[in-house]
């Protein structure tokens, strides 16, 4: 066995009493899981104040001392602290990343950019663990995963040579036995085309398919397609990586005839929240600090939209204490859920900050509501939202055969305006919507909603 090799297994086995701990924290009490949490943040704080040389300049310039960390009491504590943007943790590495840690033993790591410029940042030992088990039970555990299943991953998430076609990963025994990892996973290219990804799915029939909820998408339009015959029933469907309208989740669902799920995380922090069968985001508070603020930085009432911070409970090269990650959501709810979980759910998510429109009083619209209900009723198939100045909006739109000019187009625009006020409408009938260079489908392009955001990203 090689060094690094003997290391690694070292190490999980050093670290065996708290993985054992990461598979029991979902429906340990309450009260257990806060207490780690807040014993877990406070340790996080203190190093950051004594050996993180951005953190310790932001505390300072707020006054917060030391004592102040050591004597914290409640998760509301942290409300003194300073909101962290991308654009704080893009200066030098000798401010950013902690004193102690050598850029050459860490993980160098950066976000996808998808509101900007890709933040660079460093993942250290101790992040890495814990992604690895968070990780795990919220991708597999939490979303009903199970040890005899076939998993297939259908986008990008394990490397893969461009050549390959497929790779199969088998399952060690130990991770099969401790953490209910699925026998068999089969990682399909993301680099062929979807009919290519659907026919060998077709004879693979897995009972997990995780995908971006893009690609699962394309599937389902594919079978949809090509009838709907299809041999490709998963029991699961686990999505991430992105926000969809409830009405196209509900599609996937009918033409897979699967229970689909997700997944939310970020390349910050890994996967820290999944859904249960009762389609609850359950967050790993062990692992993570979740707020919701309004636009002064103060806690949201419950119930309401905000910004979300996160506070990575594990991350000390690069700590991210009270990042703004680019998301809307509410602040966390601790009430009882049925599926057992104790783990407190998130219970509103809304869509990236980038993709939000404004409206002529500068505030950002939820993009949510332009694809709901109504959207049968006038026909529509896809639509995309541009907007490129306030007061203007252009809407591609793939119509079926229910769309009558004359009837749906005074709908849709009084919907728009009932939520924007005075908007000028332009609409544009496509055939197809455009694809990003990604294969992604951005359903609202907004180059303004950058402009609006409260901090540099
Ligand atoms: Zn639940």
């Amino acid at each position: 066995m090689d060094r690094a090799k003997a290391a690694f297994y070292w190490n999980t086995l050093t670290r065996l009493p708290e993985i054992i701990r990461f598979r029991r924290n979902p429906y340990a009490p309450l009260a257990e899981l806060q207490e780690i949490q807040l014993r877990l943040l406070k340790r996080r704080l203190l190093h950051a104040w004594e050996l993180n040389p951005l953190y310790r300049q932001r505390m300072e310039a707020v006054n917060l001392e030391k004592g102040y960390i050591q004597q914290m009491t409640a998760l509301g504590d942290l409300r003194r602290f300073p909101i962290i943007t991308k654009g704080d943790l893009s200066g030098p590495f000798d401010q950013v990343i902690s004193r102690g840690y050598r850029i050459d033993s860490l993980i160098k790591s950066n976000t996808a950019g998808s509101t900007g410029r890709p933040l660079i940042f460093y993942v250290d030992h101790n992040e890495r663990f814990k992604r690895r088990y968070v990780g795990v039970r919220n991708n597999l555990n939490i979303t009903g995963c199970q040890s005899d299943d076939v998993h297939v991953l259908l986008s990008h998430y394990e490397p893969l040579e461009k050549d390959e076609d497929f790779h199969v990963y088998k399952t060690k025994l130990i991770n099969r036995l401790l953490f209910d990892i699925p026998h068999r996973v089969v990682q399909i290219s993301p680099y062929r085309d979807m009919h290519f990804r659907r026919e060998l799915l077709e004879k693979l029939q897995p009972d997990g398919i995780q995908a971006s909820i893009w690609d699962l998408y394309s599937l389902a339009q594919s079978i949809k397609k090509s009838g709907g015959a299809s041999k490709i029933k998963p029991r699961l469907a686990i999505f991430g990586m992105g926000w969809m309208p409830d009405y196209m989740l509900g599609e996937i669902q009918e033409i897979l005839k699967t229970e689909i799920r997700g997944v939310y995380g970020s390349r910050e922090f890994g996967d820290f929240a999944a859904q249960c069968q009762y389609k609850r985001y359950h967050c790993s508070i062990d692992a993570v600090v979740i707020e919701a603020v309004d636009e002064q930085g103060e806690p949201v009432p419950p119930g309401t939209v905000g910004r979300l911070l996160i506070t990575d409970l594990y991350n000390f090269a690069t700590p991210f204490i009270r990042y703004e990650n680019g998301d809307m959501g509410t602040a966390l709810s601790t009430e009882e859920c049925e599926c057992g979980l104790t783990l407190p759910v998130l219970p509103r998510l809304e869509g990236r900050i980038a993709d939000f429109i404004i409206n002529r009083d500068g505030d950002r619209v939820v993009p949510s509501f332009f694809w709901n209900e109504w959207r049968q009723e006038v026909g529509l198939e896809e639509a995309q939202l541009i907007q490129s100045d306030v007061g203007h909006l252009k809407l591609n739109l793939v119509v079926n055969q229910r769309f009558n000019e004359d009837i749906s187009l005074p709908r849709l625009r009084s919907i728009y305006t009932q939520k924007m006020g005075d908007i000028e409408i332009d609409f544009a009938f496509v055939s197809e919507l455009e694809r990003e260079p990604s294969g992604k489908l951005r359903m609202v392009k907004s180059d303004l909603a950058k402009s609006y955001l409260p901090h540099d990203r």
